[in-house]
């Protein structure tokens, strides 16, 4: 992918310019157009002047997981994660959106409203900024990744960061068609994961869309009526639609689907609703659905009326998880990293 900056001073040089400064991007993963050295001195200088390829960040690590808070051109702030996962490999979380318009009463981002879409290319540098990263810093001693690498890379990016990527789709697939590019970031496409609260068309956009990157439903609740109390989008778009569409992209696409169900202490972790969604999910192919229990994390301004949530208790989550077991599903919990730097899902809230 290439801004339109940079195809505006491309535009009266020869074509072979094209591939070598796609190279200097995402395979040198330059931070500045200086180190471009096989441009001439011209040409970079008038890249630094036009379009700089510096992301303006500001990056808290904790541990396993760092947290970027980017500053747009336009002065607003995105956030996103880097993961150590503990099987060697890294996974970034990004945003597709400033902010998110829709509201659920448990998620940071959705407290503050909406803003904008980003660009594709706003997206795409959100995994520029840790593959550079990783590149300049010492590749980790883990036995589990492949040895003879100099450098770590991203292994997989997750649309788990704020907004919500379904409505932002044209922005989005651009964004996931460079990570894939093998003259791009070069993610293998069962790499790339999209998470959505249900927005059935994004849905149907993605059976068509060429590529088999793996799809999360943000379910959250067995039922209409809790879902909605939960998440107002839900009003909107009844559990019956979204199922008639998952149904229609499993039948076509026969990949597994993760249902993401956030665990919220008396809200709906009770043994009861566990049986509620196994019900609900006996509508599709068992093999194909994979259940990812996710621990609450504290957002520290939920709108509930009556208090804030709290997680739920990790004996209740195993007991739901040992229910749905009974009935034939698989379901894991979540680790959730990046607590105590407010880098976890649904913490991102884009504030200094
Ligand atoms: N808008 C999309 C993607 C971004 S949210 C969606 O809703 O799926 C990414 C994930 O974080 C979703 O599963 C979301 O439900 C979850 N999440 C939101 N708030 C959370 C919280 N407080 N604790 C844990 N997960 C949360
Ligand atoms: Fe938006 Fe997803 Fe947060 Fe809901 S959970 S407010 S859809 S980002």
């Amino acid at each position: 992918m290439e801004s339109t900056a940079i195809k505006k001073i491309l535009a009266d040089q020869p074509a072979y310019r094209h591939r070598q400064i796609q190279e200097a991007i995402y395979q040198k993963l330059i931070s500045n157009w200086e180190e471009a050295t096989a441009l001439p001195k011209d040409l970079r200088d008038r890249l630094a002047g036009e379009a700089p390829l510096e992301i303006k960040a500001e990056i808290i690590a904790d541990g396993a997981t760092q947290k970027a808070a980017i500053a747009l051109t336009d002065g607003n702030i995105i956030e996103s994660v880097l993961i150590k996962n503990a099987d060697g490999r890294n996974t970034v979380c990004v945003s597709s959106q400033v902010g998110c318009a829709l509201g659920c009463l448990f998620c940071a981002t959705g407290q503050n409203g909406y803003k904008r879409n980003l660009t594709a290319e706003e997206i795409v540098a959100q995994a520029l900024l840790f593959a550079r990263l990783l590149k300049n810093s010492p590749p980790s001693s883990s036995p589990l990744r492949k040895g003879g690498e100099e450098y770590e890379r991203v292994d997989n990016v997750v649309f788990m960061g704020m907004g919500e990527p379904f409505l932002n789709w044209d922005n989005v697939s651009e964004a996931i068609k460079t990570f894939n590019d093998k003259d791009g970031l070069n993610i293998a496409a069962r790499s790339i994961s999209i998470s959505t609260c249900g927005i059935t068309a994004g849905i149907r956009a993605l059976i068509k869309f060429p590529l088999q990157i793996n799809l999360a439903l943000s379910l959250h609740a067995p039922n209409d009526k809790l879902r909605q109390e939960l998440m107002p989008i839900a009003k909107k778009y009844p559990l019956k639609n979204i199922f008639d569409a998952l149904k229609d992209y499993l039948h076509e696409k026969n990949r597994k689907i993760m249902i993401e169900y956030l665990m919220i202490d008396g809200i709906n972790d009770t043994y009861h609703l566990a049986g509620e969604l196994a019900d609900l999910l006996e509508e599709i192919p068992k093999h194909l659905v994979i259940i990812n229990l996710i621990p609450y994390n504290p957002t520290g301004e939920t709108r509930r009326p009556a208090g804030k949530f709290q997680p739920s208790a990790m004996n209740k989550i195993k007991d739901f998880k040992n229910a749905l077991g009974r009935r034939g599903f698989e379901a894991t919990i979540r680790e959730s990293l990046g607590g105590s730097i407010a880098g976890a899902c649904g913490q991102l809230a884009g504030k200094k």
